[in-house]
């Protein structure tokens, strides 16, 4: 629940997806469940996140191809032959977040 002295902001809690705010005493974030984030927590978890999502995204892409495989008995050739065709885009795209991960760094407030 929010607190009086909280801002609600436009991102979600790394945890659980719910509603941030921030207080107004200091750098401190909560989500409506609890979960509750200093600034240097909120962007190590923050990272976390995107880089678990971006996981999540090349296996979804990758496992189009043994989904298909398991599909490819009850399809026409003609079917078959257009999904092996989406199939090998959806690699593709994998492998262009798998390029996005290999970039992606978490965040750092100094230099170095
Ligand atoms: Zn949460």
């Amino acid at each position: 629940m929010m607190r009086p002295n909280e801002t609600p902001i436009n991102a979600t809690c790394p945890e659980c997806r719910g509603p941030l705010a921030q207080s107004a005493e200091g750098p401190e974030f909560r989500c409506l469940v609890g979960h509750v984030y200093t600034l240097e927590g909120m962007l190590h978890a923050h990272y976390e996140t995107q880089e678990r999502t971006l996981w999540s995204a090349v296996l979804v892409l990758e496992e189009t191809r043994p989904m298909v495989d398991a599909l490819s008995p009850h399809l026409s050739e003609e079917q078959r032959e257009r999904l092996r065709l989406q199939v090998e885009l959806k690699r593709e795209q994998a492998r262009a977040i798998r390029e996005i991960l290999n970039a992606l760094e978490p965040f750092r407030l100094n230099p170095g």
